[in-house]
């Protein structure tokens, strides 16, 4: 009989880990994993919980990679978020599609795996965080540093972000477009708006720096991602008067770019670009980098084939490539191994009554196990 992945996805959706507390859910991992022969290890770093696990010495080394942490409930749920509910078929509550079914379906997957292959050649881990949905500091960026500082070496890595569009499998992630947020600060000089030329504009600085950011065609796109884009999200100079040139004004932006660019080269245009429009009116621009996230690819090739075909066998049918989306952990990983993220359907993610189907968890853990045994056969 193989290993259902419900009973243990509702054991983990019962834990109210919201970032960073892990509330047992690495503990439920951590007896799970225990019970199939895996070495299991947590690795703490500040208020932050993570556990690494692998079961075997030998290379290749495998690595299922997620976070058991989730976002606030927030209001309105028709069930307790922390209460796993079926209903029609449908499993509800906080992690029932980002991501915590995933892991349970990882680890159905590796047990019936092991059940039907008992030795292979090489090593199966998992690295498992609660530290994804919010800093993202202390998290697996920390254990895979302490992990490399160790000698130990992941050779490939599958995320269980929830990738998957309109129906689970449509969609693996083999990269992820980088993110950078840019507040810009114009100081200028208080006055009458009757009387401009004593004053200082800072929002005319502001103005010119948005439109000539704006102007500017970032490129056309580049393997595997479509063109980079620039949103500005706010011009604020929280002025209540009508007839007062503001002394201070803000600017923000987030930027989401392909492998054209880094975050250093786009915000050293930024700075450049908003240094030349404050000259311009006498203004001073001040900078703050409030958070960044670096661009990634795996470029297609055996591995996102494999796991290709291990939908394809599991789903039947093949999935997409795409790098579109938010980021996630991948970004931390891809600087030790190829990386790709397979998962359930993103669309009720973070969402109130988030919830996936039941029959998709299962189909996954299929899918999670078929990896593995094309990836362990000799
Ligand atoms: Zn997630």
């Amino acid at each position: 009989m193989s290993a259902d992945p419900i009973p243990l996805a509702q054991a983990l959706m019962r834990c109210p880990s919201v970032t960073p507390a892990e509330a047992g859910a690495l503990d439920v991992c951590e007896t799970a994993l225990a019970a199939l022969g895996f070495a299991v290890r947590r690795h703490k770093f500040g208020a932050v919980d993570n556990l690494y696990a692998r079961r075997g010495q030998a290379r290749p080394n495998f690595c299922f990679a997620g976070h058991l942490d989730v976002v606030p409930p927030g209001e309105g749920w028709a069930s307790d978020p922390f209460s796993p509910e079926i209903r029609d078929g449908k499993l509800y509550g906080r992690g029932a599609a980002d991501m915590k079914t995933a892991i349970a379906a990882m680890i159905a997957g590796t047990e019936n795996f092991l059940a039907s292959k008992g030795n292979f050649e090489g090593s199966i881990s998992f690295l498992l965080t609660c530290d994804e949905e919010g800093a993202a500091v202390d998290g697996t960026k920390r254990v895979l540093e302490t992990l490399a500082a160790e000698g130990e070496t992941l050779d490939h890595c599958l995320v269980g972000e929830p990738t998957s569009e309109e129906r689970v499998g449509d969609t693996i992630k083999n990269g992820r477009r980088g993110s950078l947020n840019v507040a810009i600060t114009m100081e200028g000089k208080q006055g009458h708006v009757a009387y401009p030329q004593r004053a200082i504009n800072p929002v005319t600085a502001l103005i010119e720096t948005a439109a000539a950011l704006k102007a500017r065609k970032l490129d056309d796109g580049a393997l595997g991602f479509g063109p980079s884009n620039l949103e500005i999200t706010s011009i604020d100079a929280g002025n209540i008067a009508h007839n007062v040139i503001a002394a201070r004004a803000s600017l923000k932006l987030n930027i989401r770019f392909n492998t054209n660019h880094s975050g250093d080269s786009l915000f050293a245009w930024i700075k450049e670009t908003a240094e030349t429009a404050s000259a311009r009116v006498g203004a001073r621009a001040s900078f703050v980098i409030p958070s960044q996230s670096v661009c990634f690819f795996t470029p297609p090739g055996e591995f996102t084939a494999l796991v290709s075909e291990a939908v394809r066998e599991s789903f039947g049918f093949a999935p997409e490539l795409a790098t579109t989306g938010g980021t996630s952990d991948a970004r931390f990983i891809r600087n030790y191994c190829p990386v790709v993220e397979l998962g359930l359907r993103n669309e009720t993610a973070h969402m109130v009554d988030e919830h996936c189907a039941v029959e998709d968890v299962r189909t996954l853990a299929r899918c999670y196990e078929a990896v593995l045994r094309r990836y362990f056969a000799a």
